[in-house]
């Protein structure tokens, strides 16, 4: 018999992360499991908070002062085993704490008690007949009326639709021959899509499904090219884990992608499908949940974070566009789904499909080392032609005089495109810090007081805003540091592209998707289904339109500034830069319509292009592989960043060159492993937060890194109060 139990506190306090016991009152005993809620007293003053059951014990060493568990909170409990087993993976790898984990395995909304919503709906009452002085109008019309909508209706509902007096309603009620009954709301979106058929498969299809489903290993990479069938792959999968009654994850990068697959899935598997993704309300969250938890259905789509949805029986975890970087959490815990899934596929015995036409190089890198199983889809369905794919030297324009944003080629074949009625997406890379504002006479640029980092300015308002912190400042053509009127706006936004089609076409249809344009809940869909139903001849966009779409009257594409990405700080910039010239180019020419595609750029002799023009993965990865090895980054390390902020600058060096000193000391005994730094981070202040970092590279352990975590709280323990610590392992970016 258990009479103790291991709990964790529902607190942020890292000091509070830790296994506390109590003793299990007597009529909890035997009741009580892992993974229960429970409510416990706490502190000096007992003051009663939530807490969760990690361990049961039947005896302990030390029964001192022990305090009793006030509650039970809930009737079943909240984490399951495998969750349990979950989290611990999480708090080792990730450095996170106990609650942060069992926070994400129990999505938000759950916890906060976001309550099932209910409605009195009306039924018969086929106890009783209905007959005697009530059976008479207008009391025989309303009974008709429920007995035809047996439970679809509340009171107002019938006051509302067939204007009948609520009265009425309440007399039959009281007579017994009408009953009220609460009947849960689904919030789920309950849209009709249009069917999406099943399609009967090509023999490559085929061949990567049936050896999916009959290998005996667990970690698959379908390498396929842009529109080769891959998510037709995906459905298939699919549907056999449900003949099998078992379930499927499908992990999409971000709710940017979701509208496509959703009405994919949606189209061929009705309603049974749960969505998860970041923009859904707390109460919709709330019951894809519990219809994940309770069994109801068999097939998910969603972003990262549902990679945690509570299927027990799972068959397969699906994880498409596996090079995008936002699999990888940013705050805390900052764990990456692809890892979480690979646990998974242990812990349930299930298999991951990682999906990509170009796979990161750390999983390509996995896949020689026959530690992932490579499959290939080679060909176009239908064998249509990749779009033929041409770069411009944009210096070559500049000499020609031609200053506009849109070299020759491109002008002509949008032109082209527009006459015959065809539609083009323009593509802007703004991963670079592009749109800055500078005076041509002095250098003098326009940035952040706060943030150290160059204001974006923005063409509809006439105004300068910082992305970090929100700050905006009105423009003007006057340098405040020589004050000549020679102040120009650098780089190109996707309003001022939109503004230059404008002068350019000016009878062209332009729709703009980016962060701006899609911010409200379903904007993105909005302009989606704009796009498709062509009721726009151009599409501009950033990240966002370079991934997924299919639409099959896009015969052009054109990327405006290719070497944005290659200008980052980050060892990542020409896997970034290769990853989305082909994704992009993607887009054109999945009808039957031929397509093409312009890439524009100052850097034609860059690798990364000249491969990505050719479509030469495979090449690019051969001299990416290169670098990476001779320069010791990942797939051959790990990068550990510390980067910490404060606003008392002196204070913040101080501390950091301490914990250098520290660390360096970690280190004396391992040569595999550098540390970087104490230097200050790219973007030096965000919001009047001075940031400064070190970075350690190598060979580095779970227990390494471990040790680092506490030696950096252990040297600032003094100063948490003043500055704020970030430990990410294999961070997405060093900015
Ligand atoms: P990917 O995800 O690899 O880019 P998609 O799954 O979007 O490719 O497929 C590209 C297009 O081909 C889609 O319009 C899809 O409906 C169609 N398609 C996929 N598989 C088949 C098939 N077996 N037969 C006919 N059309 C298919
Ligand atoms: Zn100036
Ligand atoms: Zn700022």
């Amino acid at each position: 018999m258990f009479k103790y139990a291991g709990v964790v506190i529902n607190s942020e306090s890292i000091q509070l992360d830790k296994i506390f016991t109590y003793v299990i009152p007597s009529e909890y005993i035997g009741k009580l499991h892992i993974g229960h809620r429970v409510k416990v007293p706490f502190g000096k003053g007992n003051k009663i908070i939530d807490g969760f059951v990690m361990e049961l014990y039947e005896d302990i060493l030390e029964h001192h002062k022990l305090k009793e568990i006030s509650k039970v909170i809930d009737e079943k409990p909240m984490i399951s085993q495998k969750d349990l087993e979950l989290i611990n993976f999480m708090k080792d790898k990730y450095l996170c704490s106990y609650i942060d984990a069992i926070k994400l395995v129990i999505a938000p909304g759950i916890l906060e008690g976001k309550k099932h919503k209910t409605l009195e709906k009306l039924y018969i009452n086929t106890e009783v007949v209905f007959q005697g002085k009530l059976y008479k109008e207008p009391y025989i019309n309303i009974y008709k009326i429920i007995e035809d909508n047996n439970g679809s209706f509340t009171r107002s509902d019938l006051v509302n639709l067939y204007h009948i007096s609520l009265s009425s309603i309440n007399t039959l009620i009281k007579h017994g021959y009408i009953i009220k009954q609460d009947s849960v709301v689904q919030r789920y979106n309950v849209k009709q899509y249009t069917s999406y058929h099943k399609k009967s498969l090509t023999e490559d299809q085929e061949k990567v499904i049936s050896h999916i489903i009959n290998s005996n290993k667990s970690l698959f990479l379908i390498k396929g090219i842009t529109g080769s069938g891959k998510t037709e792959v995906y459905m298939n999968l699919a549907e056999h884990a449900m003949n099998m009654d078992k379930s499927t994850i499908i992990l999409v990068p971000e709710i940017a992608l979701t509208p496509q697959m959703i009405e994919r899935f949606k189209g061929r598997f009705g309603k049974d499908v749960a969505v998860f993704h970041s923009k859904l309300s707390d109460g919709e969250r709330h019951d894809e949940w519990h219809r994940v938890k309770n069994n109801k259905v068999k097939l998910a789509i969603g972003a990262r974070s549902a990679i945690f949805l509570p299927f027990t029986d799972l068959g397969f975890i699906i994880i498409d566009e596996e090079h995008e970087s936002s699999y990888k959490s940013d705050s805390n815990p900052k764990y990456n789904a692809k890892e979480i899934a690979e646990y998974k596929s242990v812990l349930y015995n299930c298999k991951v499909i990682l999906g990509s036409a170009t796979p990161s190089i750390d999983t390509f890198y996995r896949s020689e080392k026959s530690e992932i199983e490579l499959l290939r889809l080679n060909n176009r369905v239908d064998s249509a032609e990749l779009p033929k794919l041409t770069i411009i030297d944009m210096r070559d324009e500049l000499k020609n005089n031609n200053k506009s944003i849109f070299s020759a080629e491109l002008y002509e074949a949008m032109k082209e495109s527009l006459d015959k009625k065809e539609q083009i997406i323009l593509f802007l890379n703004r991963r670079g810090f592009s749109t800055f504002v500078s005076c041509r006479k002095c250098g003098y640029v326009f940035k952040c007081d706060n943030c150290d980092i160059s204001l974006t300015y923005h063409w509809s308002g006439n105004y300068l805003s910082c992305h970090y912190c929100g700050k905006t400042m009105k423009a003007t053509n006057t340098c405040p540091s020589c004050k000549s009127n020679y102040v120009k706006h650098f780089g190109i936004g996707t309003e001022k592209v939109e503004a230059a089609i404008k002068r350019t076409f000016p009878e062209a249809r332009v729709i703009r998707m980016d962060l701006d344009t899609t911010r409200k809940k379903n904007s993105y869909e909005d302009i989606y289904n704009s796009f498709k139903n062509q009721e726009a001849d151009i599409l501009v966009g950033t990240q966002m339109v370079a991934k997924g779409l299919d639409f099959h009257n896009v015969t052009l594409v054109g990327v405006l500034a290719a070497d944005l990405s290659l200008n980052l700080p980050d060892y990542r910039s020409n896997e970034k830069t290769f990853q989305l010239i082909t994704q992009v180019a993607g887009r054109a020419g999945r009808g039957r319509k031929k397509g093409r595609v312009i890439v524009q750029t100052y850097l034609p002799d860059n690798y990364s292009i000249k491969l990505a023009q050719k479509y030469d993965y495979d090449g690019f990865y051969r001299e990416e592989i290169k670098i990476r090895k001779d320069m010791n980054y990942p797939p051959f390390s790990k990068i550990l960043s510390i980067t910490l902020s404060s606003k008392n600058e002196d204070l913040l060096i101080k501390n950091i060159q301490n914990l250098a000193i520290n660390l360096r000391s970690l280190l004396l005994i391992d040569d595999k492993i550098e540390i970087l730094g104490p230097t200050p981070c790219i973007i030096s202040k965000i919001n009047e937060f001075f940031r400064w970092q070190i970075i350690i590279k190598g060979q580095l352990t779970q227990s390494f890194n471990k040790n680092v975590k506490e030696m950096v709280y252990e040297t600032l323990k003094e100063v948490y109060n003043d500055i704020r610590i970030n430990i990410d392992i294999n961070p997405n970016n060093l900015v």
